[in-house]
């Protein structure tokens, strides 16, 4: 049985906390909302779901798609180039020769599709992004339900991401290179936790050379 690795996309696999926190400064203030004019006032809406979070922040519900809407054609303008975190690429490209991969984001799916495209990694079975479920716990949980029994992972960068993923019911991989620090993600117990890609791809060499169960 091959695990399944379902990937974050910003602060896992690309390094976009900037080009992010700017374009959503931007789309908030257009709408007329001040309240996250800092960097760890926008971190913390990752210790929940996003949605949840922006409107715990003071975002009213029925704001909160025209505000996504706004950033998502900001970011269509910005330049993504060399955003890809060193090695990830291959590192995904490997550890898709003996496991599967999905990626499950709050993100776009045409922008995550392209730029997986643009930087190499053709290996990812299925980009699932807010255009189609804004629940990562639905989306993990339609995986893991297809999944047949097979290990199920979500590979992510913050509190949110393993309250998620926990919830979704699949182990949850904590990665310290992404948004949220090591310090921040253990406050949430990751099943594990990498400080980098090399070691991301070694926890998960044993687990796919395991015996067909
Ligand atoms: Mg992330």
């Amino acid at each position: 049985m091959r695990p399944v690795l379902m990937f974050d996309y910003d602060g896992v696999i690309v390094d976009s906390l900037d080009y992010f926190l700017d374009s959503f400064l931007e789309a908030c203030h257009e709408h007329g909302f001040h309240q996250m004019d800092s960097r760890e006032a926008f971190l913390t809406i990752f210790d929940t779901n996003m949605y949840t979070g922006m409107v715990a922040a003071g975002i009213p519900e029925d704001q909160v798609y025209p505000v996504l809407i706004s950033m998502g054609k900001k970011l269509e303008g910005r330049n993504r180039n060399g955003l890809f975190f060193p090695l990830m690429a291959d590192t995904m490209n490997q550890l898709a020769q003996s496991c599967r991969v999905i990626v499950i984001t709050s993100n776009l799916t045409p922008i995550v599709a392209e730029s997986l495209h643009v930087n190499g990694v053709h290996c990812a079975e299925a980009v699932l992004g807010s255009d189609i479920e804004p629940s990562k716990v639905k989306k993990i949980r339609s995986v893991i339900g297809d999944a047949n029994e097979s290990p199920c992972y979500y590979i992510g960068d913050t509190v949110g991401d393993m309250v998620e993923g926990r919830e979704g019911g699949a182990k949850t991989v904590a990665v310290a290179w992404g948004w949220h620090s090591a310090e921040r993600l253990r406050t949430a117990a990751p099943d594990h936790m990498v400080h980098s890609p090399e070691e991301l791809a070694a926890l998960f060499r044993p687990i796919a050379a395991l015996p067909p169960t």
